[in-house]
């Protein structure tokens, strides 16, 4: 169904198309491509995991080694300890806690940072995401990492990959005591380095932090349509969802 010039997901309805028309201006072209008036964005705003970095890493690790590991310890097999550990962290999505790996470490009683460690070669840096953001550089954007991932985990990704290089602000979630799924976050942002939301772009896999981006108002607002590298396209609901970071900066 996709095509590498591909830009826009096609899993989008036409009436949804027109909910997300009146909320960002983007210049439409068709169903494969569309420009972004560049001219009118002065501020970057990326996320980290499953944006510029694949998200495989993050979901292998909650998904499977640490049920694996958490379950060793408890006398468990791999999937009777996801049985007992998915209700506790979708008790917490959408909370600081659900990515505070302090909390984890203390809740379940295991070194989570250690084990993070442990696979941390599956940490990848997504395709395009270096050349994007260079070209961002090149244009005078001004580069903001968004992330609510820990600090420690952070420092880790950061080098391992190296991406910390490109970005003018790195802010995360924890010191600015909100996560990005609700709107204190943006406002909290916006006081820490200041931002016009008329001129700035987010983007995100996280559709409710899409959500809460443009509550805010947010002008610009573009979702990832493969986050992980190892699982299917998914749908990216009311938002444009992109394949190819190339195809962002087509017309430009
Ligand atoms: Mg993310």
């Amino acid at each position: 169904m996709f095509s590498d010039n591909m830009a826009i997901s096609t899993h989008y309805s036409t009436a949804k198309t027109r909910i997300f028309g009146i909320c960002i201006r983007f210049t439409w072209c068709n169903m494969s491509s569309f420009k972004l008036d560049w001219k009118q964005i002065d501020t970057v705003l990326l996320d980290m995991d499953g944006t510029i970095l694949d998200l495989y890493f993050d979901n292998f690790f909650w998904q499977e080694y640490l049920p694996m590991c958490w379950g060793e310890q408890h006398g468990l097999d791999k999937e009777s300890a996801k049985r007992k550990l998915v209700p506790r962290f979708k008790s917490k999505e959408g909370t600081l806690s659900w990515y505070c790996l302090d909390y984890w470490a203390h809740e379940l009683d295991i070194d989570v940072l250690k084990l993070k460690s442990d696979v941390e070669d599956l940490i990848q840096v997504r395709p395009q995401a270096l050349n994007f953001m260079t070209t961002l550089i090149s244009m005078g954007k001004q580069l903001i990492m968004v992330t609510n991932a820990h600090p420690d985990l952070i420092a880790m990704k950061l080098e391992r990959t190296g991406i910390g290089d490109y970005f003018n602000h790195i802010i995360c979630a924890h010191d600015l005591g909100s996560a990005k799924e609700h709107i204190e976050f943006w406002s909290r942002l916006n006081e820490k380095v200041p931002y016009s939301v008329k001129n700035t772009i987010l983007i995100d896999d996280n559709i409710t932090v899409l959500r809460a981006a443009r509550d805010y108002g947010i002008t610009y607002l573009l979702s990832i349509a493969k986050p992980d590298s190892r699982a299917p396209i998914r749908d990216s609901e009311e938002f444009v969802s992109i394949e190819n970071f190339n195809d962002v900066l087509s017309g430009y």
